[in-house]
């Protein structure tokens, strides 16, 4: 069922829709009651990124008769994987940047336009700006935040600007790129890579590659020098470290445990714990944590978590029962050590979806599976990969890896994969 803009002004107490294509709802001021009352058994998902999308899909895809109702604040989903290849001028925003369109007409999910706000388990209610959504399962995939306090200087909008983090793929990867292209010939670029756990752990180590390569033939003299909170290459490490000796021997330097621990927007001078260089473009990378909503929602289960822990076997949070977990949000020691990734965000999208709806509808959950693999660019051409899958080890209650690798090198024919990878994946999540 579509929602057309008089069914929805009905359904809320004071919202004021925008444009509704194809049952999505865009929202122009705030509502209090409860909007679009439950008829019959009803998903609600939190967050239309990777995770997000994939569970709505999937959940209608098991059973149609369950409605889903999507909550994501942005009306475009702009893709992080690939946006590193917009950073180094070999694709646009354009090639990144998608609709939700198809979810609602191809599945019929309702997509609902507007910022989430606060968690009722108990009256099993979701809160919003547009108004309250009741639920029977809400699934959560707010992605990830910056913890830009953990450096000194760089918590001001001033900072942020001058240091743009990039990890979330928009504004961000083209003030990134914007700062590359008007970098004069001879600038040094510092790329920081915090402390993991992190999403998408190759992607600053793929992202200075393609820096590097964008340098040697764009601006002559120039280098980036990585500065990396870890003591080594967290992903790929031989197989980035042949390349950058390969093809960037001058041009890219690396200096591990070298968190940063202070930044100066006025000068450029970036502190690491290793000491300090000048800078003309900096890629500051904050250490990051579960997306803002996970804590506003009261989702962290001890005092100190950064990540929210939920049951490895259906995602469910361990602090309230029918709410699940998925995507870069999910706490490692929890749930078990997969990466931060797209490709686990949409594994554990179809977990969640599943466990759902069979509970919903009195059935058990199915045994997880999950699979990743994750092609990192080092030049225009070439790629480099990591794969494995993943189950559950019912002895540690947490998901294992199952078999895995990297590429045995990197070659033009694993950068064609790539490409297809992204192409669907995509698919997957948004056709
Ligand atoms: C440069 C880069 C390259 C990458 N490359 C790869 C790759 O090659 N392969 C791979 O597998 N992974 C890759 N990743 C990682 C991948 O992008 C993430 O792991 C994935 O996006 C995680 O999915 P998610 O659903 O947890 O979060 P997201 O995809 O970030 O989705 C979260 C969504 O929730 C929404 N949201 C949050 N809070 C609210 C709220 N309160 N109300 C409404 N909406 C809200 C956000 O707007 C967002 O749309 C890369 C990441 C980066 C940064």
């Amino acid at each position: 069922m579509s929602i057309t803009r008089r069914n929805f002004i009905k359904y809320t107490s004071a919202a004021v829709a925008g444009a509704s294509v194809f049952g999505q709802v865009h929202i122009a001021s705030a509502a209090t009651g409860v909007i679009m009352p439950k008829k019959g058994k009803r998903i609600v998902v939190l967050g239309g990124g990777w995770g997000g999308c994939t569970a709505a899909k999937y959940a209608k895809m098991e059973d149609p008769s369950v409605e889903v109702i999507l909550v994501e604040r942005d009306p475009k989903f702009i893709s992080c994987p690939i946006s590193n290849l917009v950073i180094g001028g070999q694709k646009t925003m354009k090639d990144i940047t998608f609709t939700r369109d198809k979810l609602a007409k191809n599945y019929g999910i309702k997509i609902v336009y507007t910022e989430a706000t606060a968690l009722d388990a108990v009256k099993k209610t979701l809160t919003t700006k547009a108004g309250v959504l009741e639920y029977d399962k809400l699934i959560v995939s707010p992605g990830i935040s910056y913890d830009y306090a953990a450096i000194e200087g760089l918590d001001n909008p001033v900072a942020i600007k001058k240091f743009p983090a990039a990890f979330k793929a928009g504004a961000e990867t083209v003030a990134l790129r914007e700062k590359l292209v008007a970098m004069k010939p001879g600038g040094v670029v510092v790329l920081a890579v915090p402390p993991a756990p992190y999403r998408c752990p190759p992607g600053p180590y793929e992202r200075a590659s393609l820096i590097a390569n964008y340098l040697k033939k764009n601006k002559k003299g120039s280098k980036i020098i990585i500065v990396d909170a870890n003591d080594d290459v967290t992903s790929k490490g031989p197989l980035f470290k042949k390349a950058w000796a390969d093809y960037y021997k001058d041009i890219l330097e690396y200096i591990p445990d070298a968190a940063v621990t202070k930044v100066d927007a006025s000068t450029g001078v970036i502190t690491t714990e290793q000491g300090e260089i000048k800078s003309d473009v900096a890629n500051i990378i904050p250490t990051m944590t579960a997306g803002k909503s996970a804590f506003d929602l009261g989702l962290m289960n001890k005092p100190d978590d950064k990540f929210v822990r939920a049951d490895a076997y259906t995602l469910e949070s361990y602090n309230f029962k029918d709410v699940y977990v998925v995507g870069d949000s999910t706490h490692n020691g929890a749930v078990g050590g997969v990466p931060k990734s797209g490709y686990i965000a949409n594994s554990m999208g179809k977990v969640a979806a599943s466990a759902a709806v069979r509970t919903l509808n009195g059935q058990e959950p199915l045994a997880p599976s999950l699979i990743n693999t994750c092609y990192s660019m080092v030049n225009d051409d070439e790629a480099i990969f990591v794969a494995a899958t993943y189950k559950y080890d019912a002895v540690s209650k947490r998901i294992i890896s199952a078999a895995g690798g990297t590429s045995p090198e990197r070659s033009v024919l694993f950068g064609h994969h790539a490409e297809d990878w992204a192409l669907g994946i995509w698919n997957d999540i948004l056709a």
